[in-house]
C-alpha cells in the first residue's frame, strides 16, 4: 500500500548517461494556462480543460534516460521539465519540437 503522507525522495546520481530512451515523444505539450496536458489538432491545440484554443503551447520535456554508475549498475530516470531536459539536450523543447517539425518528424 502507498504511504499517502510518504514525502518525495530525492537521490543525487553520479553516473554516466547511456541512452535516451526515445519510443516516446521526448516532450508534450500543455496549456499555456492551465498547465494541463493538451492534444495537437492540426495547427493548433486544443485545451479541454479550458475549452480554449491555441497556437502556441507549451513545450516541456518528459522523457526516460539509462544512467549506468559503477555500483548498482544500469537504472533509469524520467527527465520532466524543461530545465533538466534542456541541460541533456542543449535546447529548450520548444527548439527541438521545432526543428523535428521542420523535418517531419513528429
Ligand atoms: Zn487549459
Amino acid at each position: 500500500m502507498t504511504d499517502p503522507n510518504a514525502k518525495p525522495k530525492y537521490f543525487k546520481v553520479f553516473g554516466s548517461l547511456q541512452r535516451i530512451m526515445s519510443d516516446r515523444p521526448l516532450y508534450y505539450l500543455s496549456c499555456p494556462e492551465c498547465k494541463k496536458k493538451v492534444m495537437e489538432d492540426r495547427d493548433v491545440v486544443k485545451c479541454e480543460n479550458c475549452n480554449k484554443v491555441f497556437n502556441e503551447p507549451n513545450c516541456s520535456y518528459n522523457f526516460t534516460v539509462r544512467i549506468s554508475d559503477s555500483l548498482t549498475g544500469t537504472l533509469y530516470a524520467t527527465v520532466l521539465g524543461d530545465e533538466s531536459g534542456s541541460e541533456i539536450m542543449g535546447m529548450p523543447a520548444k527548439d527541438l519540437r521545432q526543428i523535428r517539425e521542420a523535418e517531419g518528424v513528429p
